[in-house]
């Protein structure tokens, strides 16, 4: 055991048929043999409600409710399944956690985000991300009935979708400096922990220095066709590794 494993942006969903083999397969492979699993946002490529009883989202549960009577699962929101909440996490045995998150792992200390936040370039998407973080805006949300919720996320999606691929505006939508710096300095901090986030889907290791002391800021691989990937963090530190199916 002494790792802990983190993943991000599997964007899973009844269409991702590989993926979601690919994810039952590292449940079974980690499965007894990681202290814990951390899912950084967006495991779903939608969430329209814990209410949403798919065959595709029951199949799902059943898998993370299996593996979590043995090893825990610690689950960050992301910008699209915000809306995920108890009823899942209590079918499922998964801990919902809030960002950030400052946690030590092996005696290091790490500071957990989805990485949406660090986008701060991005000034029509922060202003919908308070927005959609407000619970007084998704208790409004979660009383709709749950076609009208599609199709708000369907839009939701589209509005994501459309910032990706916009080339050459590309950049808005990556972490900034003023992001990463703001987020380390909301922080009560004893030592400078080493930031992991995902969402920007530029899996990369970045160096950053705030007053002059240097820490490092790991993005997740993201999940996509058959391939994925994950960090591995143990008492020598952040490893990163591939996945294909
Ligand atoms: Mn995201």
């Amino acid at each position: 055991m002494n790792t802990t494993i983190f993943i991000s942006d599997l964007h899973l969903s009844e269409q991702t048929t590989l993926l979601n083999q690919l994810f039952q397969r590292c449940l079974h492979q980690w499965q007894g043999k990681i202290d814990a699993l951390y899912i950084l946002g967006d495991f779903f490529d939608v969430w329209v409600g814990d209410d949403d009883d798919s065959e595709f989202i029951r199949t799902i549960k059943s898998q993370l409710k299996q593996f979590t009577s043995i090893t825990p699962i610690f689950f960050m929101h992301g910008n699209r399944d915000f809306l995920l909440g108890r009823q899942f996490a209590s079918e499922t045995g998964i801990h919902i956690i809030e960002a950030p998150l400052l946690t030590n792992l092996y005696g290091k200390s790490y500071l957990l985000v989805h990485g949406d936040e660090l986008c701060t370039d991005d000034l029509a998407y922060q202003q919908f991300r308070a927005q959609s973080r407000n619970p007084l805006w998704q208790m409004a949300v979660l009383t709709k009935p749950i076609t009208e919720r599609r199709m708000l996320a369907g839009q939701i999606r589209q509005m994501s979708e459309t910032r990706k691929n916009n080339e050459g505006k590309n950049e808005i939508s990556d972490a900034t400096e003023n992001g990463v710096q703001a987020l380390i300095a909301s922080q009560d901090l004893k030592d400078l922990p080493t930031l992991i986030h995902g969402h920007t889907h530029r899996p990369a290791v970045h160096e950053h220095y705030y007053e002059e002391n240097l820490f490092k800021r790991y993005v997740i691989q993201d999940w996509a066709d058959n391939y994925g990937g994950y960090l591995a963090v143990d008492i020598a530190g952040v490893h990163t590794h591939e996945l294909k199916l």
